[in-house]
């Protein structure tokens, strides 16, 4: 491979993990990271709050789709990092939790590496675990769950591309026998379908469900279900993105509490 000469002017990149939303659960380096930048390019899941560490003259450009704007590009992201490095610029990519959960964060370190640029990536802590963890449970825990899957459900069976369909019945089947937690990223739009899949794999359908949305933010909303009830519930409650979906016994606690909190009239 022809990997092209850096130029002396080179700057600096960094996959930054922006946390689930709390700028408070942001890593000490990430922070250091945002002070230093001198271009951020910010992702759509990023709490704008987390910029009040930048510099006043940085240049911030956000490439989500909030506001209604169609999503920049992945490849114009890429071009635009890129030619801000050979700039000279402390470039700075703000992704929402962990950069290499499903943030493509591993395509945009290969896509700069193939240009010369190496990038450091700085972990986020991940929706999944905030969410877990905002309703009092483990992700694991000896006597319900001795692992966790994270899993996208945004690929479902049918989807242009082969590789990118998840095999929910194999998954519901090593789940049920393993006794892993599963949890579940940009599940709500295919929530119907992951449901069935899952029951057809062979998960109990009295298996715990919760679902929690923004979570570590002030809009944080969640509900527990079960695995049989989950779509219909989900929809009544009228839950929508940005939404982690979470399977398995190590939730039977929390819906106990809510329960007895329920029956208690708490
Ligand atoms: N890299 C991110 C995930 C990006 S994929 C991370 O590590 O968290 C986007 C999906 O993440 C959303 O569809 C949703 O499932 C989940 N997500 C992101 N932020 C969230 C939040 N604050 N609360 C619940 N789910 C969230």
């Amino acid at each position: 491979m022809n990997t092209p000469t850096p130029s002396f002017l080179q700057g600096r990149c960094t996959l930054v993990g922006a946390g689930p939303g709390d700028p408070e659960l942001l890593t000490l380096k990430a922070v250091k990271a945002i002070q230093a930048a001198t271009v951020l390019l910010v992702d759509d899941l990023v709490n704008p709050e987390v910029l009040a560490w930048a510099r006043p003259t940085a240049r911030i450009v956000h490439v989500g789709k909030r506001g209604g704007c169609k999503s920049t590009p992945q490849s114009f992201i890429e071009k635009l990092m890129i030619t801000a490095v050979r700039e000279g610029e402390t470039v700075v990519r703000l992704k929402g939790g962990d950069p290499f959960i499903f943030g493509r964060g591993g395509e945009e370190v290969e896509h700069l590496r193939e240009a010369g640029i190496e990038c450091q990536v700085i972990n986020g802590i991940t929706a999944g675990l905030a969410a877990v963890t905002s309703l009092g449970v483990p992700l694991t825990h000896r006597d319900h769950a001795q692992g966790v899957v994270f899993v996208t459900g945004h690929a479902r069976t049918g989807a242009a591309s082969q590789h990118d369909a998840t095999d929910w019945r194999a998954l519901a089947a090593t789940a049920r026998d393993a006794r892993l937690t599963l949890v579940i990223y940009m599940g709500v739009a295919g929530v119907a379908h992951i449901q069935q899949q899952l029951l057809d794999g062979g998960l109990p359908g009295a298996t715990p469900v919760a679902v929690v949305q923004q979570a570590s933010l002030p809009g944080q909303r969640q509900m527990t279900s079960t695995l049989a009830a989950l779509a219909a519930d989900l929809h009544a409650a009228g839950m929508g993105s940005p939404a982690v979906i979470v399977v398995g016994d190590v939730l039977r606690g929390v819906a106990a509490a809510q329960q007895d909190a329920t029956r208690f009239g708490t």
